[in-house]
């Protein structure tokens, strides 16, 4: 027999209740697997890994390129670094894809609507790829970034999931009407690439209407692709639609490599008590079978829980601990199930996923023409705009550049201020070039050395025009 090598991670609080109850449940299938276990975590944290991974499971995923994992806690007091976001990186598992669907028994607002849609969610780029500065004592700031190689990544992968589940429609949800080089790449790209994908309909969604919708009409959806931030905060509503954490599993895929689990934490206050829900990592190792292509095992599992809860058997956080089935119980039923159908309910025929090829060069993309036109210098002042844009003028004054306007927090506030802004003490100052004609970098440096003697420059960004697009966006009130 054919087995799969798999690295097991039991986790941490209730992880290990439902990673065992998952591992049975797999193994009662009859698919081959070869579980090995390995650790990351609280325990290792307590042990001095300031990470939470130690070698010898990154040495174990690096084998198995498959990871079953159970939630994993982040001790306060050991560190402040997430095993899990550890674990997404140190893989680059780019794509994170959150099915949702309603179930059997498991009664919610939406019963009978039939919910079944997947959030696929950027997993490594955005706010967290967690660089924070703090520009001034009482300001602080995190970089958003987001390439247009992991726009393409996740925008193929979401099509191709579609393409593999037989879905019918991807929509792409952004905020790019806000931040519209950011959030901007992503429905820009979604919109090239679309019609590669002329089976599948694509549309596109502002995420806090998407929010909106979810909650009003969720059966319109079927798979949403979005930035990572959007993707965290709509998958766990989305999860709310069909029961909760407890019924919400997840996959974290990169090139290679795959980590199945929960959408949900350890819950530490329920560990070691036998009553938790266990179908969101079950249904996660539903989705680990699918990409190990044991359909039919799949199938299988996914059929025997919605017997098992179409018989009623519910844990818990759906009726209430005091007549909740143990978590235990809830295994052995649905092992019981296996090979039973659930009259009236179907569940969807897979294929395997194609990941999508796209170049691993680091640049992905190359200008005609890329011209510094200016520069934007970041300013610690308490001084009030007007007097601040007095004082650049005159040390810009014999230089290539010259002040255009200064900003707080986005809105202009020089020339021509707007006495209703609260200012606090970070200004973007705003300088282009003189003539108008491209300039060198050097003299927007040398200008920050000049401002930098009399004011605290605390940071610079280039104003770029790249084939002749500015590479910057206006502030708020600037022409
Ligand atoms: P959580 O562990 O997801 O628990 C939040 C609440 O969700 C629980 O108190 C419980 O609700 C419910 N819940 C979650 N899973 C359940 C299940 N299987 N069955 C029944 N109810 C379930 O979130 P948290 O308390 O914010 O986080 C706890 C720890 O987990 C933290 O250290 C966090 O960093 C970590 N975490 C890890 C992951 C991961 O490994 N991927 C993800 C998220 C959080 P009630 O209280 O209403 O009963």
């Amino acid at each position: 027999m054919n087995r799969h090598p798999v690295t097991v991670i039991p986790g941490d609080g209730i992880g290990p209740e439902c990673v065992n109850a998952t591992v049975d449940v797999i193994n009662a299938t009859g698919v081959g697997i070869e579980w090995i276990e390995r650790h990351a975590g609280e325990r290792v944290f307590k042990q001095g890994i300031a990470s939470g991974v130690p070698q010898e499971t990154i040495d174990s995923i690096s084998q198995t390129r498959v990871v079953l994992k159970g939630p994993l806690g982040t001790p306060v007091g050991f560190g402040e670094k997430s095993a899990n976001v550890t674990l997404r990186k140190l893989f680059e598992t780019f794509a994170n894809i959150r099915p949702v669907r309603e179930l059997p028994g498991v009664v919610t607002p939406y019963t009978g609507q039939g919910i079944d849609l997947v959030v696929v969610r950027e997993n490594v780029e955005d706010l967290y790829a967690g660089i924070e500065h703090m520009q001034t004592p009482g300001v602080a700031q995190c970089l958003k970034l987001i390439s247009g190689k992991g726009s393409e990544k996740i925008v193929r992968l979401a099509f191709e999931f579609a393409r593999s589940e037989g879905r019918g429609s991807v929509a792409c949800a952004t905020k790019s009407n806000i931040m519209k080089l950011t959030e901007g790449e992503l429905k820009r790209t979604f919109e090239r690439i679309a019609p590669e994908y002329p089976d599948i309909r694509s549309w596109h969604v502002i995420i806090d209407n998407c929010a909106h919708q979810l909650v009003k009409k969720p059966s319109q959806f079927d798979v949403i692709v979005t930035t990572n931030m959007n993707g965290d905060i709509i998958s766990d509503l989305t999860s709310a639609l069909v029961g909760g954490l407890g019924f919400a599993p997840s996959a974290n895929l990169g090139n290679g490599i795959a980590i199945f689990e929960a959408v949900h934490g350890s819950a530490p206050k329920y560990a070691g008590k036998d009553v938790i829900n266990p179908t969101a990592v079950l249904l996660s190792g539903v989705m680990m079978l699918k990409h190990l292509g044991e359909f039919a095992a799949a199938a299988d599992i996914e059929h025997a829980v919605l017997v098992t809860l179409t018989e009623g058997r519910l844990t818990g956080d759906v009726v209430g601990y005091e007549k909740g089935v143990r978590t235990s119980d809830y295994a052995k039923a649905v092992i019981a199930n296996l090979g039973r159908r659930a009259e009236g309910w179907t569940v969807r025929a897979g294929k395997p996923i194609r990941m999508p090829e796209v170049s691993r060069s680091p640049v992905f993309r190359t200008a005609r023409s890329k011209d510094v036109v200016g520069a934007d210098i970041f300013v610690e002042s308490g001084l009030d705009p007007a007097a601040l844009g007095t004082s650049l003028e005159a040390i810009a004054a014999a230089t290539p550049l010259k002040l255009k306007m200064i900003s707080n927090r986005g809105t202009k506030v020089y020339p021509d201020g707007n006495p209703n802004i609260d200012c606090v003490d970070h200004h973007r100052c705003r300088f282009i070039s003189r003539s108008g004609a491209p300039i060198l970098f050097d003299d927007a440096l040398a200008l920050a050395r000049a401002v930098n003697g009399t004011h605290e420059v605390c940071h610079i960004e280039r104003l770029l025009k790249i084939d002749g697009a500015d590479g910057f966006t206006k502030a708020q009130g600037e022409d």
